[in-house]
């Protein structure tokens, strides 16, 4: 939830500027369309947005976050703020009509009412109609704000109606910044930033126990590498857990070839690349045990899995066998793809 537009500042600064210009100048529009990838909180900044407008004592067009309106804003539990987000591929012309009804009535309490529509892609014909005549007379002081991650769907009736912001997916360095902020490592937030740039998704896995544990399976993996006696292999049996979910392989092996890449740039020279930095040092010792080509080629490996992933495949089988030839590579230095038909 954001407090103040300063924090929008740090990802959307476009948004930012519009939205606090109009506050300045009084000349809010009634009807905003935001636009954007999944993960750039749309929602959240029209949140803002409509606390800002509902704050008894805003200081310079910054809500007060004590007030009792921001409070209630705060909870969703404001009676001037609507949130429509049914369940379902479409939103029915019925509750289209229920929110004008609900519009016509003298509100309980004074002041702007703004309504939000999540996922506003999802009219159809008849409910974009209905919609369409609040577009043209909203009322004084009702606000609508459209949220879509796919612009191009709303109907151009509908776009021409509104004022359109586009959110920017968010820099990964930003991502990486806040996850920091938040108490994460800079090895794990260099990684989660680099598997989405997704922001409420790098959040949610920062807060996943799990993701921390793939992170050390992995590191495991690694380091086992570099001893003679010890297995990369029984890791794997002793984490076989991760297997029972899509989104957990997706993130073992993800986390595989990052780390392999690593190993490829430290081989080519660019340090500055890695992502795993608090393993430099295990890095290092692991490149040194294979040739340019190899590194390439166990990346090629990782890489070919990912999309064998997307078939019914024998997951722990099919990991047992790349880890195999990581083993024959790093351990012995006998495996070349080449030998392989
Ligand atoms: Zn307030």
């Amino acid at each position: 939830m954001f407090k103040n537009w300063e924090e929008v500042k740090n990802t959307q600064e476009g948004v930012e500027r519009i939205l606090t210009n109009s506050m300045r100048m009084n000349r809010v529009s009634h009807s905003y369309i935001f636009e954007g990838p999944k993960g750039t909180r749309k929602k959240w900044v029209a949140i803002l947005f409509a606390k800002t407008l509902l704050c008894t004592s805003p200081k310079d067009n910054n809500p007060c976050n004590e007030c009792h309106n921001c409070r209630r804003v705060d909870n969703l539990t404001h009676p001037n703020l609507f949130i429509i987000d049914p369940p379902g591929k479409v939103i029915k012309k019925e509750v289209i009509s229920s929110l004008i009804l609900e519009l016509s009535k003298t509100s309980l309490e004074n002041g702007p009412r703004i309504y939000l529509v999540i996922d506003a892609d999802r009219f159809n014909q008849s409910s974009a109609n209905t919609l369409l005549k609040t577009m043209e007379e909203p009322g004084q002081e009702v606000y609508q704000i459209l949220i879509t991650e796919n612009y191009h769907s709303l109907l151009s009736t509908i776009i021409s109606r509104a004022e359109t912001l586009h959110f920017l997916p968010i820099n990964r360095k930003i991502i990486q910044k806040h996850l920091i902020k938040q108490g994460l490592s800079e090895s794990l937030a260099n990684i989660i930033s680099q598997y989405t740039s997704d922001l409420d998704t790098a959040e949610k896995l920062a807060r996943n126990k799990e993701t921390e544990e793939i992170y050390l399976l992995v590191t495991e993996i690694f380091q086992n590498l570099l001893l003679k006696d010890q297995s990369s292999i029984i890791s794997l049996y002793h984490a076989d857990k991760i297997f029972n979910n899509n989104e957990s392989v997706d993130i073992f092996l993800n986390l595989l070839i990052y780390y392999q890449k690593d190993i490829l740039s430290y081989k080519l020279n660019v340090e500055d690349f890695i992502m795993f930095i608090d393993q430099k040092e295990t890095i290092a010792k692991l490149a040194k045990r294979i040739s340019k080509i190899q590194a390439q080629e166990y990346l090629e490996e990782m890489l070919e899995l990912a999309i064998k992933l997307k078939y019914n495949i024998n997951l722990q089988l099919a990991f047992n066998r790349l880890l195999m030839i990581l083993e024959r590579g790093y351990k012995y230095a006998t495996y070349s793809r080449s030998d392989t038909v």
